[in-house]
């Protein structure tokens, strides 16, 4: 079959060779560039081990602390207040003890195959050697949080996860550079680190490429129905084919309702900055809890990342808030290099209220397939949603219920 794949995320090229496998004809179309939204900055973190969503009862409790410090670990521009209203009761609705219970049975069902699914394509492309396998901590400098993290060791615990709570003794044997402010950690030692999300989605873009998959720069407006879905674009353009797969992220939006589908997607924006010359900093990447950041030793550097702003895809980034996640990093990591030696990147989490993605068919016509809002976890599971993908286009039973990620689930 001819295959069509809008965007080449993570998760568009993911897709390229579960498809490829299959052998189907795969075209890959892309309006920017590959790797060109979060799929190039992000964290970089094979995070598998989390499945507990944003949306909970725990962040929902949190959130007026977070909103009344304007640079916090979570914010809302104003002027995107009104827009974002109808996303923000579904989070609430989501964040219910009931539906909360729910996105943990679906997010845990994907994040049990997104690291196989991860070392089988890489292994595959002869690209392994980007998989770093050092596991993963979270850090507490407060007893009372990190007696609560017990708690949710157990449940992981109760999802096959590993999880071993160590001391502030072997945290620091562990990872010499944080400073001595800390009680203990959780240490995950099956987490895994890629080397650098832009240079592996490059190289997984080029290695579809080598397998015969098909680019072409072009923005997709529509998708006609039909029997032989057509890729509509600005001036004329089409292009016929017999599936296409919607993995456009952030912008996926229009392109779902264009298709009967009015999927309550919205962006959770994120920073970062990131030091190429720093290496050997931590060995692992770790997660500052309550700080609302983490830092990932990349092979291209030192990145310090995070937080969640509400500000639409248009709005210009407010860095800012990066140098309110570096000095909060600087308080808490000895050596890092100035504020100003970094590069500062912002990206689009594509992010639906209960934190789980879509993926499935689009209601008006079962020959496109959805594969995008995959929040903060995207990188960790574009290569299982890539294989649950290439089942449906082939017609066959998906090895996990998809019921939790179809687009009419809201
Ligand atoms: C600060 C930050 C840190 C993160 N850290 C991690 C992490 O450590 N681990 C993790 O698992 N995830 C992480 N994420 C999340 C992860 O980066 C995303 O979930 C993931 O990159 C989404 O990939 P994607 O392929 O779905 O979307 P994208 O990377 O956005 O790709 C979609 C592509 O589609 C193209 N496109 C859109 N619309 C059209 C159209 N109409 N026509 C043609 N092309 C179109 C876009 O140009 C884009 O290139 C992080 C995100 C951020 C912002």
């Amino acid at each position: 079959m001819k295959v069509a794949i809008v965007g080449a995320g993570i998760v568009g090229v993911a897709a390229a060779h579960a498809l490829l496998d299959e052998g189907h004809e795969v075209l890959i179309v892309e309006r920017e560039e590959p790797a060109f939204g979060p799929s190039r900055g992000n964290a970089g973190w094979i995070a598998h081990t989390d499945i507990l969503p944003i949306a909970s009862p725990k962040v929902l409790r949190q959130v007026p602390r977070f909103l009344a410090d304007p640079l916090g670990p979570l914010s809302i521009r104003p002027a995107y207040l009104p827009k974002l209203l109808p996303w923000l009761a579904r989070f609430v609705l989501a964040s219910r003890p009931q539906a909360y219970e729910r996105s943990i049975i679906g997010l845990a069902a994907l994040q049990k195959l997104a690291l196989p699914a991860w070392l089988a394509r890489t292994e595959r492309t002869k690209l392994s050697h980007h998989i770093h396998r050092k596991g993963g901590l979270y850090v507490f400098d407060d007893a009372g949080a990190l007696a609560a993290a017990r708690k949710v060791g157990e449940r992981q615990a109760a999802f096959g996860i590993k999880v071993e709570m160590i001391g502030a003794d072997e945290l620091r044997q562990l990872e010499p550079a944080l400073k001595p402010a800390f009680v203990g950690a959780a240490f995950h030692p099956d987490a895994a680190h890629i080397s650098d999300p832009h240079q592996l989605t490059l190289a997984l873009f080029e290695a579809a490429l080598e397998r015969g998959a098909v680019f072409e720069k072009a923005e997709v407006t529509n998708v006609s129905l039909g029997e032989h879905p057509a890729l509509i674009g600005p001036d004329g353009w089409q292009r016929v084919v017999d599936r296409v797969v919607v993995a456009a992220g952030a912008w996926a939006k229009p392109l779902a309702a264009a298709l009967g589908d009015a999927v309550p997607l919205d962006t959770e924006r994120g920073y970062n900055v990131s030091f190429p010359a720093v290496t050997g900093l931590l060995s692992r990447p770790v997660g500052f809890e309550g700080h609302g950041f983490v830092a990932t030793p990349l092979d291209s550097g030192f990145r310090i990342g995070g937080a969640v702003e509400f500000g639409g895809l248009k709005a210009p980034p407010n860095h800012a808030r990066t140098r309110r996640l570096y000095d909060k990093a600087a308080g808490l990591i000895d050596g890092l290099p100035p504020f100003d030696s970094g590069k500062l990147w912002m990206g689009f989490r594509p992010s639906l209220p209960d934190s789980l993605p879509v993926i499935g068919p689009a209601s008006r016509n079962p020959r496109v397939i959805y594969a995008f809002g995959h929040g903060h976890y995207g990188m960790t599971q574009s290569h299982v949603t890539a294989n649950l993908v290439a089942a449906l286009v082939a017609g066959r039973q998906p090895p996990i219920d998809l019921s939790p990620f179809s687009a009419t689930r809201f």
